[in-house]
């Protein structure tokens, strides 16, 4: 068997979609687009919803639109995929690093406070896994100190913390679409916000400074050139057509994988926070032991077929990053070193879940560290 570690769910009408704007001539700045817009901020319950080419170019404009920048500071986590902290350094603000809670692998909120200083001036949350920060507890901090609020759910599109979707409860959130993500445009972003001002900045941003009126070849601020075409927005656009059914099959895959491996000696499995109402799931990421190497047990999984990765690989270790940031943190480096992200997409099959557990557990009795 040869199990990849992800793959997008794509059906027929995503394919007949993307061939319709390919007949109809208009291929960027049009109205898929507004149309994909309109679905996501109807669906996170928000006024503005901004698409752009990536994650990541959404979480630049972000940073832009809140006038953060050279010197400042903004407080975020280290276990995360690198573009949630290379964002501030886009701009010349600084990360400000705060480590993790070892159960939800979210930032450690009661560790939050005493990294602010008279430069901070925002927190960047980001929902790690699709697992919700507690955004109430972020805003309390924030409101205390003046801070913004950010938060980065390029893996969380659907998860629900008591009942409030994520990238809601914040100055302005991101998602993202690259392939391995709960929907996919194949690469593609969208902001999220109820701030009229941080809307029209983005949406003039991601088109080249142009004025919010968009007249063309008039700019009036510094811009870049990070617009969705029409063929990545048309495929969006029958993703979130389907988002109910998405979320629903990778739930059952969730389910399949805690029900196998919920006994299995020396493996932890995801532990979902108890105010999440909806987990959105992004990937199955386990832990084990630390008599375990991991390193040693995820080659074994390779060889197998099964495609696994070292879910995350923190961003201070980073090479880029070491030589910038000295600190250790504690958490992170401890569970960073034992996890591994297994197979998980949109419809995975039942025997294929159970191969992975069984070469798993076969793997595990060997490879004691
Ligand atoms: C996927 C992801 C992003 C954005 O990635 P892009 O490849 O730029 O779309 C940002 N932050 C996190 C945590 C992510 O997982």
């Amino acid at each position: 068997m040869n199990i990849p570690l992800a793959k997008p769910d794509i059906t027929q009408r995503e394919i007949d979609a993307v061939t319709e704007v390919l007949k109809s001539g208009i291929l960027s700045i049009g109205p898929k687009i507004e149309e994909f817009e309109k679905e996501i901020a109807d669906y996170i319950g928000v006024k503005h919803a901004v698409a752009v080419n990536s994650g990541t170019s959404g979480l630049h404009l972000i940073i832009k639109a809140l006038g953060i920048g050279y010197g400042d500071e903004v407080i975020t986590t280290p276990f995360s995929f690198i573009s949630s902290s290379n964002c501030i350094l886009f701009e010349g603000a600084i990360p400000v690093f705060v480590d993790i809670d070892e159960k939800t692998l979210n930032i450690d909120i009661d560790k939050i406070e005493e990294k602010i200083t008279s430069k901070t001036k925002a927190i960047l949350a980001v929902d790690v896994f699709g697992q919700p920060v507690d955004m109430d507890k972020i805003h309390q901090i924030a409101k205390k100190h003046h801070l913004k609020v950010i938060e980065d759910s390029c893996e969380a599109l659907g998860s629900e913390y008591k009942n409030i979707k994520c990238g809601k409860n914040c100055d302005a959130g991101v998602f993202a679409f690259y392939p391995n993500k709960q929907i996919t445009t194949g690469e593609g972003g969208i902001i999220v916000t109820d701030d009229d001002k941080i809307a029209d900045l983005c949406r003039s941003m991601r088109s080249q400074g142009r004025a919010i009126t968009g007249t063309w070849l008039y700019h009036e601020r510094l811009g870049y050139n990070y617009r969705l075409s029409e063929l990545h927005a048309a495929l969006g656009v029958v993703q979130m057509e389907r988002i109910e059914e998405i979320l629903q099959k990778r739930e059952e895959v969730a389910n399949v994988y805690n029900q196998l491996l919920k006994k299995i000696e020396g493996v932890t499995i995801p532990c979902i926070d108890k105010d999440v109402n909806k987990m959105s799931w992004f990937v199955y990421v386990i832990r084990l032991d630390e008599n375990m190497d991991r390193n040693k047990i995820m080659e074994k999984l390779q060889k197998r077929g099964i495609g696994c990765k070292p879910y995350f690989t923190p961003i201070h270790v980073q090479p880029f990053y070491q030589d910038q940031v000295k600190e250790k943190f504690k958490v992170t480096d401890k569970v960073a070193a034992k996890t591994i992200a297994l197979p998980f997409y949109t419809g995975m099959k039942k025997q294929e879940i159970e191969y992975i557990v069984e070469q798993l557990v076969d793997i595990l009795k060997k490879y004691k560290a």
